[in-house]
């Protein structure tokens, strides 16, 4: 036997379930059928993949509980773990952005809805229990299993266990219950079914209740949740299958059905977020949704049926066509597969436009999560880019709460305005600041405020939108339609800008008079090909 400690992140999100910041604790049930079920897939689709000899005829999860020894069991026949794998999977976290979350989980205590960002999964047991044990065997691998016990409290033990069967069977020893406030046991068979029933119905295996003296039960219906008509689904029974996917703590902002028929079947269920997670911005965040062929769960994260600008979108589609043993390799070029995820793009898109319509407090908050990732679109996916600014929203100089669809922009256009204005900058009071904004403001010009690092290099993407063009105000002859007619004579001011253009020669092309400017006495403007000054800094900072 050995004696392991766990990795110093591991013990950190230890510390945290053992003095539970979770208020509600039936969720460590909902975790261990959770991977379980994954576990089932994965033997399943190793045996119709990678040509694994398994029995996959009975897969299914038990839950055993011990009213007298106060233990839970909960045990699978699926893929099983090798010790490495124990080591690997139990003992450390390996998710990207642990440390991050670990430090604001520190800074603000009770949030679940940090911590439902990251699926704290298998040690969640440790808000219930004083001791948890588990058996498993590795399907297809010679020798003995292992067994892995921890009380949760920094060092966990590690063994062989010669008779292990294949599968794993996780043991859950109760606190006593005099510790706990609380009026049921979790050893009772009334409360694991209410849980089952809550947070596990969907799952497509056999849930079974197994005790000595009695037939098992199945408890779980097993209908896969997007082939059932939304009428008689509830939105408990879709939540509780988001967070099965997704990890997430907090409820979906909107949820999106779609079946399609014919000669090319598949059923999709698509969720928008309610919170961005909080690695929309890193490079190795999953992404992608959940691939069913016919009901059998294929794989995680297929990125290949969602664009990246639409990442944030969850959920699972089912195609009846498909081989099941397709490889991500075959994805990428599977026409069907490419087909599906143009209609998924239009969807989200048609989704979010009927949010912007009807419901405009939803989508506020849909846009102001994932609004900077959408708009990469504008430059990611040129078929869709007038559905993506039609459903955009940008801060502008005509409201300071309210943003503004650029159609509404138009329609407030004044007489003799073809172009739709805009200024980008770090920050609204930056924008809002500038020099350039004086004569706009002045004459009453509404101008968009662009302060998303994004905006920088869509709108040099998008020429125009219902004719009108995007112009910088920081650029070029942006003259105000006034100026157009009569260029200011210089008069009296030609020696001073003859003065000024001498002195200041090596750094500005030109000295000119300007209706610009109100109240400043000189602003820098670009050439109409020169590049923005936030994009000149953006350029610098990257080096180029
Ligand atoms: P997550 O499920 O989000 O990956 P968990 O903490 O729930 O995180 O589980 C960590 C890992 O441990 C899983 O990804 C899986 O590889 C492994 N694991 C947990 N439970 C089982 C199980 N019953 N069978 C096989 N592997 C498991
Ligand atoms: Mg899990």
């Amino acid at each position: 036997m050995e004696t392991l400690e766990f990795q110093a992140e591991a013990r950190q999100l230890l510390q945290l379930m053992v003095h539970s910041i979770y208020s509600n604790k039936d969720i460590f049930l909902r975790e261990l059928i959770s991977n379980a079920s994954d576990a089932l897939d994965k033997l399943r689709l190793a045996t119709l993949q990678d040509g694994l000899e398994a029995d996959t005829s009975d897969l299914h999860i038990e839950i055993e509980a011990d009213a007298e020894a106060r233990t839970l069991t909960v045990r699978d026949n699926g893929i099983g773990m090798t010790h490495e794998e124990v080591v690997d999977l139990i003992g450390t976290i390996a998710k990207s952005g642990t440390a991050d979350l670990l430090a604001k989980l520190k800074e603000a205590k009770e949030s679940p809805e940090l911590i439902g960002q990251f699926g704290v999964g298998f040690y969640s047991t440790f808000m219930v229990a004083d001791k948890v044990s588990l058996v498993t065997r590795k399907a297809g691998t010679e020798g003995h299993g292992t067994t892995w016990e921890s009380s949760g409290e920094g060092t966990y033990t590690i063994d062989d266990a010669p008779d292990a069967p294949v599968g794993t069977s996780v043991t859950v020893h109760l606190r006593p219950k005099d510790e706990e406030d609380r009026l049921f046991d979790y050893a009772d068979e009334w409360k694991i079914k209410e849980i089952v029933k809550r947070y596990s119905d969907f799952i497509s295996f056999p849930i079974r209740l197994v005790s000595a003296d009695k037939p098992a039960e199945t408890l779980n219906s097993m209908k896969a949740l997007w082939a059932r008509p939304r009428s008689e689904v509830s939105d408990d029974e879709y939540h509780q299958f988001y967070r099965h996917i997704s990890h997430d703590w907090s409820d979906p902002l909107e949820i999106i059905n779609m079946k399609a028929e014919g000669t090319f079947e598949y059923e999709a269920l698509l969720f928008l977020p309610s919170r961005a997670p909080h690695d929309l911005f890193q490079r190795d965040a999953r992404r992608g949704l959940q691939l069913y062929v016919k009901r059998v769960f294929i794989m995680d994260d297929s990125k290949e049926l969602i664009p990246d600008y639409l990442r944030f979108v969850k959920g699972v589609v089912d195609a009846a066509d498909l081989s099941l043993n397709i490889s991500r390799e075959i994805l990428q070029q599977d026409r069907h597969i490419q087909m599906i995820r143009r209609r998924l793009v239009k969807k989200v898109l048609s989704t979010i436009k009927d949010l912007l319509t009807n419901n405009r407090e939803k989508y506020d908050t849909f846009w102001r999560e994932f609004g900077r990732a959408l708009k990469e679109g504008l430059l990611n996916d040129p078929d869709n880019q007038k559905a993506i600014l039609d459903v955009a929203t940008f801060a502008s100089t005509a409201s300071t709460d309210e943003p503004t669809t650029l159609a509404a922009y138009v329609e407030r256009m004044k007489e003799g305005q073809e172009e739709i204005y805009y200024l980008t900058g770090e920050s609204r009071s930056q924008v809002e600041n500038s020099p350039h904004m004086e004569a706009f403001q002045a004459q009453g010009y509404e101008v968009l405020i662009l302060t998303d690092p994004v905006d920088e290099i869509w709108v040099e993407a998008v020429p125009d939108y219902d004719g009108k063009k995007l112009q910088s105000i920081a650029r070029g002859n942006v003259d105000l339609p006034k100026d157009k007619e009569e260029p200011e004579p210089e008069g009296d001011f030609g020696p001073l800008l003859g003065f000024l253009k001498e002195k200041l020669d090596e750094n500005v092309k030109e000295v000119r008079l300007s209706h610009r400017l109100t109240t400043s006495a000189a602003c820098l403007v670009s050439d109409a090909d020169d590049i923005t000054p936030t994009l000149e800094k953006m350029y610098r900072a990257m080096g180029q």
